[in-house]
């Protein structure tokens, strides 16, 4: 894309215009070079202060209500004047190319009101990638206006547990009786909640709602508090209902009072381990893609596999090959290959 293409997709996306921020998201979740290339550009060109922004990530197994939820949460924001931003990250979509979020319509009114933006998941890529796109894509919400950005998450654990990495505050919805499934996984992603949210507190469910809440209440007391100033708290609500909304909005906003600077050291923080992310993920496509090594992977892994050689030592040998390929490579052309891509 051209320099003239790129200021003025970016100046579209900053005026609002919400194909052109569409077209933008479409971008960064390409794994296509001249893609990566462009959407690096314009994430460049928009370099915003996000100061002010709330990144609320909301986890939940699919089936507790998360559409229904997001549809009444973020309507009630909507309507108290946030501009609000939905996006998905959705691990089935990574590994079979169907998607849990799937086809079905979903926050209908949510997705027509003029102040927010609904974007369905990605469709394809590693667990890290979607992730890392995700962020991008916040990044972009941020640049079109939109001060509170929500991003879904639906999996066995993985998925919530990357997201806690690109959002500031973390809410988990859960149904009643889920509290009989603390135990494994679900606990590793009750760590990284600051706030649990009982959904469908109503008729028939309200007092499995309230015994859930109070074996939450209690599991949280001995989990170590994943934003140091804030006590994560447990709440109640009825997405079908629409109950419930205001407390939760005032509890996010108690989370950023007493959170305060944290945000932005957690934003900091967050913003290097993903350059790390980035740099791990690079090095190892590069390196599986290298001749030397890509000639004698599959039969390093193969002893590997079968106990000839020690991981360790297999590994030292295919990165000393990968090193020794981008020197031969260096000397018969002046430059290593991967600048000239870039
Ligand atoms: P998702 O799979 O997590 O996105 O869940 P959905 O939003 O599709 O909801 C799953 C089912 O739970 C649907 O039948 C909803 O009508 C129902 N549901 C969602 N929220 C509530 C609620 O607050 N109370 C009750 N009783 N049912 C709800």
């Amino acid at each position: 894309m051209k320099a003239e293409e790129t200021s003025e997709h970016a100046r579209a996306i900053r005026a609002g215009d919400r194909r052109a921020l569409a077209r933008a998201i479409t971008l960064v979740e390409s794994t296509r070079d001249d893609h990566r290339a462009a959407s690096e550009a314009l994430l460049a060109a928009l370099r915003t202060d996000a100061e002010g922004t709330v990144r609320l990530g909301i986890s939940g197994a699919p089936g507790v209500g998360k559409s229904t939820f997001i549809e009444a949460f973020g309507l009630h924001a909507v309507d108290r004047g946030r501009r609000l931003a939905v996006l998905a990250v959705d691990p089935s979509s990574v590994r079979s190319g169907g998607a849990i979020l799937g086809d079905k319509t979903r926050m209908v009114r949510l997705s027509r009101h003029d102040r927010a933006f609904v974007r369905p998941s990605p469709s394809a890529g590693t667990l890290g990638g979607v992730a890392r796109r995700t962020r991008e894509a916040v990044l972009l919400c941020e640049a079109a206006g939109y001060d509170t950005v929500i991003v879904e998450t639906v999996g066995a654990g993985q998925s919530e547990i990357a997201v806690r990495d690109l959002v500031d505050v973390v809410l988990l919805l859960v149904a009643p009786g889920a509290g009989d499934e603390l135990q494994g996984i679900k606990r590793g992603i009750v760590e990284t909640a600051d706030l649990v949210v009982v959904n469908k507190t109503d008729g028939a469910l309200t007092a499995a709602a309230g015994q859930t809440r109070a074996q939450f209440q209690s599991a949280l007391h001995l989990l170590r508090p994943p934003t140091p100033g804030w006590t994560p708290r447990v709440l109640g609500c009825s997405a079908l209902e629409r109950r419930g909304m205001d407390e939760l909005w005032e509890a996010v906003e108690a989370f950023v009072e007493a959170v305060g600077d944290g945000m932005a050291r957690r934003r900091t923080a967050q913003a290097v381990a993903w350059m790390w992310a980035e740099v791990r993920e690079s090095l190892d496509s590069r390196l599986r893609a290298a001749p030397a090594v890509s000639a004698r992977l599959a039969d390093i892994e193969r002893r590997v596999a079968g106990g000839c050689i020690a991981p360790g030592t297999a590994a030292r040998d295919l990165v000393e090959a990968f090193l020794a390929d981008r020197r031969t490579y260096a000397d018969t052309r002046g430059q290593p290959k991967g600048d000239e891509e870039r």
